[in-house]
């Protein structure tokens, strides 16, 4: 008799995503990647259930060949994530399916290319550690897929938790999975786990070529390797007797995917510990009002042998002389004359965030969006939305004057501040500029790891977990950046980066946090200034309970964009209406973007699988009417901006 089974092929399209069924031999079982015809194409297909009946009618055809296998555990976990987040099984099980390249020769694993010098192992761990690992432990024992919140300031010792709780899963013949934000600016965690696991760690992340990553997940299918670091996509690894998840800076922004399927990897995570009996472990030193909020905390207390450095807040009201005021000019130049290091943040890139002409009044602005042009170090204004770039004008193109202000500073300003005012210190620069190239962002650490007397200057990525020594002074440029973003999450991440950045200095000598900002006053700077995370929390919380955002309620975010400005708010309108009883924000104009005007509802709904489907539904309705006016339309399950 035909064995017959159920196959989801590997394909985008939205017309075609139901299984189909095909002949299958003996031995291919769930899991197996197979090659399928369909309408005339040879596609990749994923089986997903056999022993099946061909429905009436259809005459099967026989699948081709086998050409990989995957955990069943990954199949239910990827046709989750398409009911979830409202995605299609094809394009999800794409994700733990992805396309094996051809083999290669033998070459060395990328990791060692990656990673830099990592501290080494301490000779014994504090009580608080001693206690996260045995909670840790007792999970990987009773596999019942537990989460815990690992909290404690930066330097208490959380990455020292996760080797120890991979080497007890290793012990039980169990494998791990250990995420990190941006691995590219997590070089020295890498060389931790490298130290200690050798060849039995793979790394995963989009940096590797497709040659890289096809033989690292076959070191994991096989075994051979069997803890994955990596980032986002890695939670997708094909490791076999999952035991163990580690989600370190669990509240970064970038766990989440923003094209379908717009997955959270943190969601994902606790689903797959769930399905695998795992424990899934997250750790920050500013953890989510979600993690905060729903998960059980072990708490590993203040930073290991040493305190939090005292914070100064500088009142930019008060004080002339930006980027550079007074107070932080003397504490850089204490900082060469010690011929130590410094760390500035400036949450924006380029010279000058805008140019403006005194005459006229006018902003340059990118023709295709809504925002101003930023002036960079090569004499050209660029959009930092699109990418659009023009020369810069030496006389307003509207009226020709020549008075043409560069206001605000970004940090290639910065640098050029820095090196009139303080030519001693070194400047190393990082941000998004200047790690284009593969492999800058691991040798621009290196070089400040081995400086002396320098200044490591640069956007949000110079408040990730780096660890270097002799970093005595951390200052932000301006603080409140963040803060006028018309988001609910504005306040939280303004805390988080002030409270990291804070954690970069004096973590092995006594340190200084310097903080300028226009809004003393504000809750996030105060109380980042003072390191009281949990008082922020509190509330935050409160406030999010009080308007019914997450952690209490799921938002359910519907962007539509078109040609003209009036059409995507019509076709939101008209969706809110036929939505009816759910808790809906907006429509709301958003700025325009490569010349694509847009707009956007919010939903709050304590069911966010149900009315992303009922979205759906009525979306996929008047999708013929859509795409004749030139619509196109984006839901996304729990947005980590609005
Ligand atoms: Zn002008
Ligand atoms: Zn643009």
């Amino acid at each position: 008799m035909t064995r017959l089974a159920s196959v989801y092929p590997l394909v985008t399209t939205r017309a075609l995503a139901r299984p189909f069924t095909y002949e299958v031999p003996d031995g291919v079982e769930e899991g197996a990647v197979v090659e399928v015809r369909l309408g005339g194409a040879r596609q990749r297909g994923v089986v997903v259930e056999t022993g099946v009946e061909a429905p009436a009618g259809v005459e099967t055809a026989p699948v081709g060949r086998t050409v990989d296998t995957i955990p069943s555990a990954l199949v239910e976990l990827a046709l989750w994530i398409a009911d979830y987040y409202g995605s299609t099984p094809g394009r999800a099980l794409a994700l733990v399916a992805p396309l094996k390249r051809a083999r290669r020769a033998e070459k060395p694993p990328p990791g060692l290319r990656e990673s830099l010098p990592g501290e080494p192992a301490p000779e014994r761990l504090s009580p608080e550690q001693e206690r996260a690992v045995e909670r840790i432990v007792s999970g990987l024992d009773a596999g019942s897929g537990e989460n815990v919140l690992l909290y404690g300031a930066t330097g208490s010792g959380k990455t020292e938790v996760y080797l120890r709780a991979c080497e007890a899963a290793l012990e039980r013949g169990l494998g791990a999975i250990v995420l990190v934000p941006e691995i590219a600016l997590t070089p020295q965690a890498l060389g931790r786990f490298h130290a200690r696991f050798g060849d039995r760690v793979a790394l995963l992340h989009s940096g590797l070529s497709d040659a890289e990553r096809r033989d690292e997940r076959e070191r994991v299918a096989t075994g051979d390797a069997r803890v994955v670091v990596g980032a986002r996509s890695a939670i997708f690894a094909p490791v076999r007797g999952l035991g163990l998840v580690c989600i370190d800076e669990e509240h970064d922004a970038s766990y989440k995917q923003d094209s379908d399927p717009r997955y959270d990897a943190r969601t994902v995570a606790a689903k797959r510990a769930a399905l695998e009996g795992a424990v899934a472990v997250y750790g920050s030193a500013t953890p989510r009002p979600e993690s905060w909020e729903r998960l059980e905390r072990i708490d590993l207390g203040g930073r290991l042998g040493g305190s939090l450095p005292p914070v100064r807040v500088v009142d930019l009201r008060r004080e002339a002389g930006y980027p550079l005021s007074a107070p932080l000019l003397a504490e850089l130049g204490a900082v060469a004359a010690r011929n130590g290091k410094a760390i500035l943040l400036l949450n924006r890139r380029g010279v000058a965030p805008a140019l403006h002409c005194r005459a006229c009044g006018r902003t340059r602005r990118c023709g295709q969006c809504d925002v101003a042009l930023v002036l960079h170090a090569d004499g050209r204004l660029r959009c930092h939305h699109c990418g659009y770039s023009e020369p810069a004008p030496e006389t307003c193109p509207d009226c020709g004057s020549a008075e043409l202000a560069r206001l605000g500073a970004g940090t290639q300003r910065l640098e050029r501040e820095l090196e009139t005012r303080l030519p001693e210190l070194e400047r190393i620069r990082l941000d998004a500029d200047a790690v284009a190239r593969p492999g800058a962002a691991a040798a621009i650490l290196a070089r400040f790891a081995a400086a002396e007397c320098a200044v490591l200057l640069g956007t949000q990525m110079v408040a990730k977990g780096h660890h270097f020594s002799g970093v005595d002074l951390a200052a932000v440029i301006d603080a409140d950046t963040g803060l006028g973003l018309p988001d609910f999450r504005a306040e939280e991440r303004t805390f988080q980066l002030l409270t990291q950045l804070a954690g970069r200095s004096g973590r092995d000598a006594p340190g200084r946090v310097l903080v300028q900002t226009f809004q003393p006053d504000a809750r996030p700077i105060e109380l980042a200034a003072r390191h009281d995370v949990a008082r922020f929390l509190a509330g935050e919380l409160e406030r999010r309970r009080a308007l019914g955002y997450p952690p209490f309620r799921h938002l359910v975010r519907i962007v539509v964009a078109g040609g003209e400005p009036e059409q995507p708010l019509q076709a939101l309108r008209e969706l809110r209406d036929a939505l009816g009883d759910a808790e809906v924000l907006g429509p709301a104009p958003l700025l325009r973007l490569r010349g694509r005007h847009r707009a956007q509802l919010v939903a709050k709904t304590e069911e966010p699988r149900r009315l992303a489907k009922r979205a759906a539904q009525l979306l996929a309705a008047a999708s013929p009417a859509m795409r004749r006016a030139g619509l196109t339309v984006v839901v996304d399950v729990d947005p980590q901006s609005v």
